[in-house]
C-alpha cells in the first residue's frame, strides 16, 4: 500500500482522546469522504471515490468506547437479471466495542486515542450488500431462449396478471360451477 493510500485511510478514524476512561461520556459526529478504498467484491459494491455519510455515536464504557454508526452511501451494482450496471442508496449498521485491551483475537481496540472504523464497516457493509441484486423488483430479466433483453411489455404479459383480474376470473369460473349444478337439465 502506498503512502497516500494509507494516509486516506485514516477518514475512518475517531478521535476518542477526550472519551478514554471517562465512562458515562459521549459524543455524535457527523461527516462525509470518499471511499479509499472499495468494499465489496461481488456484483454489488461501494467504488473507491463515492461519496460516504457517517454518522457516528461514541459512549465511554469501562472496557472502552462503544461505537454505534451508521453509513450512508451509494452502491453499484450489476443486475443479477439483466445483467445491467445500476445504481442504488445503500445504508448500513453497526454497533462494535473497542476494548481498552481487547481479549479475543477478534476484538477491536482502542488505539492510542483513536479507533478505527474501517474493518467493522467494511464487514457490515459486505454482509449488507446485496448478493444476488436486481435492477428494480419487476426486471423482466433476459429472454431464457434468446438471452437478449425481453420486451418489458411482452414479459408483463406473460408473468403478471393485474390481480384483480385474476380475482374476476375465479368468480366466473365459480358462477359456471354453481351454474352446471342447478341446471336441472344436466342434473337429471
Ligand atoms: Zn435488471
Amino acid at each position: 500500500m502506498y503512502a497516500g493510500a494509507v494516509n486516506s485511510m485514516r477518514v475512518y478514524e475517531e478521535n476518542v482522546r477526550d472519551l478514554v476512561n471517562r465512562p458515562g461520556e459521549m459524543r455524535e459526529r457527523s461527516r462525509s469522504f470518499a471511499v479509499p478504498e472499495t468494499l465489496g467484491e461481488a456484483l454489488a459494491r461501494v467504488p473507491a471515490g463515492e461519496n460516504l455519510d457517517l454518522d457516528v455515536r461514541l459512549e465511554s464504557v469501562h472496557e472502552g468506547i462503544l461505537v454505534s454508526a451508521t453509513a450512508s452511501t451509494t452502491m453499484h451494482a450489476e443486475c443479477g437479471r439483466c445483467l445491467e450496471p445500476f445504481t442504488a442508496p445503500f445504508q448500513v449498521e453497526f454497533q462494535e466495542l473497542f476494548a481498552y485491551t481487547p481479549t479475543e483475537a477478534d476484538e477491536y481496540g482502542v488505539h492510542g486515542d483513536h479507533v478505527n472504523l474501517e474493518p467493522p464497516l467494511r464487514d457490515a457493509a459486505v454482509l449488507a450488500l446485496p448478493f444476488q441484486p436486481v435492477c428494480r423488483p419487476d426486471c423482466p430479466g433476459l429472454d431464457p431462449e434468446t438471452g437478449e433483453l425481453r420486451d418489458a411489455e411482452a414479459a408483463a404479459e406473460s408473468v403478471a396478471v393485474d390481480p384483480r383480474w385474476a380475482a374476476l376470473a375465479g368468480l366466473l369460473a365459480e358462477d359456471e360451477d354453481v351454474d352446471r349444478a342447478t341446471d336441472p337439465e344436466e342434473s337429471e
